[in-house]
């Protein structure tokens, strides 16, 4: 495996940043996680805008143009001879000394990681995913903007532990208000009286660049959209539930809390989500090779 920083690569026994680099000792940094489907990575271009706008956002300038830190991106990609993989990629504060100002992180440091995925099992895309609620909440945006794809995860990671040990595949995670923001890794998406929900970002959602792509599959589609504020009884009364993220793509979600969303089997409009999705990521994007 090769993996960049900043400008050179590494294989992965000597890739290594500094025990004084802020994203290891503050978790000060930002990143994203992206797709590359038959030697074309899906949505590049958003996830980079995402990424430029998380740094930003927290006060810290990625030290590459867009153009070379895309032209990096594909270059690991390429390097490690992959056709479909997952790419990481990290931009923290950089190295500085054991204060919390990042005054004294003069240069930040680039990641970028290529690897193959391991999705969720197969069997969970045919038959759901079981969802538990979590009692961690999602950041609240008093707090850290939810929109901030940034390297603290603690919550959700809490959260994460939390469905493990309740023995579901995900965790939904409401806002400080009790109403529903998204699951640990994913948005979540329902389908009522042939209506298309999910919670609005200001919920306290990330705003997913899959949730994106199944609401532009669902305009495609015909089938309404709303980004309306939704509560646990809007997703136990559902039709169907489905969940989207890079690394999950859209999978159904059968259960809350042990109770049967709609007939307890991936629904219809979830399977026609899924179909077109697999159709968009074979068909587009920008080409690697
Ligand atoms: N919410 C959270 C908290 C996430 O970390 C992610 C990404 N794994 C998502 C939602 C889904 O976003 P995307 O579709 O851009 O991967």
């Amino acid at each position: 495996m090769q993996i960049y920083i900043d400008g050179d690569f590494y294989p992965e026994s000597e890739a290594k940043v500094s025990v004084f680099d802020h994203g290891l000792l503050y978790g000060d940094g930002v990143f994203e996680g992206i797709r590359f489907y038959k030697g074309r990575v899906f949505r590049l271009e958003e996830h980079i805008s995402r990424l430029y706008k998380s740094a930003s956002a927290i006060h810290l300038k990625i030290p590459l143009e867009r153009k070379t830190l895309t032209a990096a991106l594909l270059e690991t990609i390429r390097r490690n001879e992959l056709r479909d993989g997952y790419i990481r990629l990290v931009v923290t504060r950089g190295k500085g000394n054991l204060g919390l100002s990042p005054e004294h992180c003069p240069k930040p440091t680039v990641i970028i990681i290529a690897a193959k995925i391991t999705l969720y099992p197969e069997e969970s895309y045919q038959k759901g995913l079981k969802v538990v609620t979590c009692a961690t909440r999602r950041i609240a945006h008093g707090a850290l903007s939810p929109m901030v794809k940034s390297l603290n995860y603690l919550n959700n990671i809490m959260a994460k532990i939390e469905a493990t040990h309740a023995g579901a595949g995900e965790g939904l995670m409401l806002n400080e208000q009790g109403l529903v923001s998204e699951c640990t890794g994913d948005n979540i998406f329902i389908v009522s009286e042939g209506i298309i929900r999910t919670p609005p970002i200001s919920s306290g959602a990330l705003a997913g660049v899959t949730r994106a792509v199944a609401i532009q599959i669902a305009d495609e589609l015909g089938i309404e959209v709303s980004e309306s504020e939704m509560t646990r009884y809007d997703i136990y009364t559902a039709e169907e539930c489905f969940l989207t993220g890079t690394a999950a793509e859209i999978i159904p979600a059968v259960e809350l809390d042990r109770r049967p969303i709609g007939d307890g089997k991936p629904g219809p409009v979830t399977r026609r989500l899924m179909e077109r999705f697999h159709e968009l990521t074979e068909s587009e994007g920008t080409t690697i090779f």
